[in-house]
This record gives structure tokens, sequence and C-alpha cells, in this order.
């Protein structure tokens, strides 16, 4: 079925006039609806938004207008992301009934590239979760099986391109929110250089460190996928002017030569074996390929996790001070909050949850008059050391290996109540938005239990050519890409 068979193909039966994009559309439509019940993976499926903006690329078509790079394929966008008209609730009471009134860039270039937009994926609560159990509107679940998490924040993104919902979709990586949850459901998942695409209209979390990027079945639709959305925005001064290279046609030119930098005793530590055989047989497969393997230190790595959680916190807290129920969103009952103080507390109070209130509290400690030399600036210090770590890493070597996560997807419930365990699991991805580098999870085996493993990349700054031709000879010499799960 052509759901399944990747963004590159539904675009080129679509511009070849094959199939029409409300034909794909429909598809889509009826298989997100036949599978979300079990997945909780979409919060909202919006069918009239996207037989409408098929319908428009039919239009175009038939008037013998260009097709655009992504004519007639189905998306989905993290719920975190700005859609003008849809609701955008970042799985929060306190967005529930929030319609914003602008597109995110990310969004608007989908939509100029001819994607039809399906609907919004479940997350954590303000991104902020690597389980999705952080969602107001109840955990995601793993397409592989749906004891398990899809992994998060984006969890709902991985998940419906797992299950085929929809070839492409995108999420918001703060520190490993792509990556951990494309490993998660065995996916491709493309975290961009800091500043690559634009963030103007994703609903802040960290703004030094979020990023948003595609999910795909495979590398080369998120090299399409990237070659949309990057590129500089006049409404967000932090997006890079950086020239944005042709993806596609490097993908195939192999990696004979590579240097792969291989953090040993970053890495020996509390892996899962399952994990461990999974890293060591795809970095046999990369030798065999024509790279070499060269051991590298990452001597402060070992604090990225204190580091990120100082520092995401801090801003999370300036960031989400905007929630006061006055212009926007939730607002508490007026007759019963009293005096204005009063409505803060209760508006704040009933629509955040508790992870999200930790945080709050945590970052605002982090910066109070006191305790900001010892523990914010302190984290911004070790955040330089840890720069200098990647700078001389990528001084004698191209692209870094590590597993994407520690462990392959737990289950629900696991580490629910013990945020200590949820925050370790990121031990791995947040590294990168804490320097802004590029990285990329693929699909690179599978544990005991039958559930994905992912390898994660991470490339030099603007580098994202590399880690998806690096991926994409890894789909050239296995096959774990191909591998659907039984609801699919
Ligand atoms: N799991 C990390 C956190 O909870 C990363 C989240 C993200 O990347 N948005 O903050």
């Amino acid at each position: 079925m052509l759901l399944d068979a990747g963004a590159v193909a539904i675009r080129n039966a679509v511009a070849a006039g094959e199939v029409t994009a409300t034909a794909v559309c429909e598809m889509a439509l009826e298989r997100a609806a036949r599978l979300n019940p079990g997945l909780n993976a979409f919060n909202h499926i919006d069918a009239d938004h996207a037989l409408r903006q098929a319908a428009a690329v039919d239009d175009r078509r038939r008037r013998g207008e260009p097709a655009g790079p992504l004519a007639g394929v189905p998306v989905a966008v993290k719920d975190n992301l700005c859609v003008r008209g849809m609701r955008t609730t970042a799985s929060s009471r306190i967005l529930e009934r929030f319609v914003p009134p602008y597109d995110a860039t990310a969004v608007a270039r989908l939509d100029a590239a001819g994607a039809v937009l399906i609907g919004k994926t479940n997350c954590d609560e303000f991104a902020m979760g690597s389980s999705n159990e952080n969602s107001a509107f109840g955990a995601a679940r793993n397409p592989w099986n749906p004891a398990h998490t899809p992994g998060g924040s984006s969890g709902g993104s991985a998940a419906v391109v797992a299950a085929r919902c929809v070839p492409v979709s995108l999420g918001s990586d703060t520190g490993g929110s792509i990556r951990q949850p494309a490993a998660f459901c065995g996916v491709v998942g493309l975290k961009p250089t800091y500043g690559r695409v634009s963030r103007y209209g994703l609903l802040a979390f960290a703004s030094s460190l979020d990023q948003v990027g595609p999910f795909a079945s495979n590398v080369t639709d998120a090299a399409l996928a990237l070659s949309v959305l990057a590129g500089p925005d006049p409404m967000d001064a932090t997006c890079a002017h950086e020239p944005v290279p042709d993806l596609l046609p490097t993908l195939g030119d192999g990696i004979v030569g590579l240097r792969v930098g291989v953090p040993r005793a970053f890495v020996s530590e509390g892996v899962d074996p399952d994990v461990r055989a999974a890293f060591d047989a795809t970095l046999d497969i990369l030798r065999d390929a024509g790279a070499t393997l060269v051991d590298v230190e990452l001597p402060h790595a070992r604090y990225a996790i204190p580091v990120y959680y100082l520092v995401a916190t801090a801003e999370a807290s300036s960031n989400l001070a905007r929630y006061d129920g006055v212009r926007f969103g939730h607002r508490a009952d007026p007759s019963a909050a009293g005096t204005l103080r009063e409505m803060y507390f209760r508006t704040r109070d009933e629509g955040f949850g508790a992870e999200v209130k930790r945080r709050i509290m945590l970052g605002t400690y982090v910066l109070s008059a006191g305790y900001y030399d010892a523990f914010y600036l302190k984290a911004q210090q070790v955040r330089t050391l840890l720069r200098r770590d990647y700078e001389e890493a990528f001084a004698r070597v191209d692209v870094v290996a590590m597993p994407t996560t520690p462990t392959p997807p737990f289950l629900l419930g696991e580490k629910a109540d013990d945020p200590l365990q949820m925050y370790l699991a990121d031990i791995f991805t947040v590294s990168a938005n804490l320097v802004g580098l590029p990285a990329i999870s693929l699909p690179c085996g599978f544990s005991r239990e039958q559930l994905p493993i992912g390898v994660q990349l991470t490339g030099r700054r603007f580098d994202e050519a590399t880690l998806l031709r690096a991926g994409r000879t890894l789909e050239t010499r296995t096959s774990w890409h191909a591998a659907t799960p039984p609801v699919a």
C-alpha cells in the first residue's frame, strides 16, 4: 500500500497523476482513525483540514502547476507547533482550548511544499518528559507493544510514523525528544543543528536548546523533510543564515574514509546488553562500509544530565511565566478566584501538571539570587567545557556514534514515579542540544522482547548531510528500518 512506501514514493505518484492527494489523504485518515484508539498518538485528527489541503494540491496539479517536494504527502505535527485555526495544546490543560491565529514557520513550509496535515500528535506536557506519560491527555503507546512507552516527549509523532499512518511527522527536541522516541519506535529521527530550522510558532520550552525536526520511516524521507524545513526565517532571530545544501544527491555516496568517533568510556556504563550488542554490530557495519573507528573522549559528558536539567528548567521557568490566564489559555473561574494574584495562582495550579510545576520550581530556584552562581552559572560554565570536548573530538573525527538510549523502550509506569530515573534515560541525547550540534537516531536492531533499538550519530555544526549519508549507508546494509510493527 502506498502509505507504506514513504514520502518520496507518494510525492512521485501524486506528481505523475497516478493517484490523487485526496485518495492518499483518505488512506491516511482511515488508518489514523483505526489505529489511534489503541495508540492515543493523536491529540486531534482534523479530516476537514486535511481533505481541504489535499483538494488544493489536486487542483494545482490539474491546472498544471508544479508539484511541491511533498505534494500530497500526509504529515502530522507535534501538538506544540502552532497551526492556524487548529487547536494547539502542548498536551496541557492550560492550553486545552487554545487556537493559534498563525502557523509555525515549519508548518507553513510543509504546507507550501504540498504536504497534507492530518492532525496534531500527543506529547509530554510542554515537551517535558521522556515517556509521554506527562501528557494531560494520557500517554501515547508504543506501536510495537502498547504496554511500552513510545518515548517522549514527541512520542505521538514517532508512533504515527512507526504505525505508518503518515510517512513524515514533526517533533521538537530540547534534550532528545525527537531522537529518543525515534529509537523507541524504530524510525528515523533528526535533530538539526540549533538554528537550522525556525522555531517561530513552536511553544517554547528551553529556547537555547529547542529545535524542530522530522521523523520518517527512512533516511531519504528525513532528508527530503529537512530540505523543506531548513533555512533562514525573518521571524526567528536565532534561525541561521547558513545555506542549505541539496541533501538528496549525496545520500548514496557512501562513507569510505569517514572517521567515526566512539566515546568508549562514556558509553561503557549502564548500557543494557541488548543495546550494547546492537551498537557494537552497527559499528562493525560502519567499518565494513569503509569508515574508520576512532576512540574519542568526552570527559565532561558525564555532567550533561545535571547541566541540562539546570539550564532547561531555568529557561522553562521563564518561558512558562506567560501562562497566567490573562492573554490566552485557561483562566481560573473569576467568581471563585478573588484577587488578581489569586487568579494567577489558581490558573497555574489548575492548568499545569505535576512535572511542569516541578520544573518551574526547580528553574526558579536555580535562577534565584544566592543560588544563581552555584547552579545556573556553574551549569553554563560546564556547558562550555562540554562544547570544547566536542570541538576536540571533531578535530579528529567526522561523526560521533553512541547508542541513542541506554535501554530499549521501558514499560509505561516503570519510571513514572521516579523523576530522577526518568531524567537519567536522557544521558546520551542531551549533549547535542547543550552544544547545538545536529544528531540523528537510526533503527539498528531489536531487543529480546522485539522492541526497537536506535543508534545516534552526532555531527559538526550544519553538517546534517554527513549524518544522512551515513544513515543511508546503514540502510543499504541492514533492513531494520523496513520492519513494521504488528499493528501496521
Ligand atoms: N526528556 C527530556 C526532558 O524531559 C527532553 C525533552 C525534550 O527534548 N523536549 O526534558
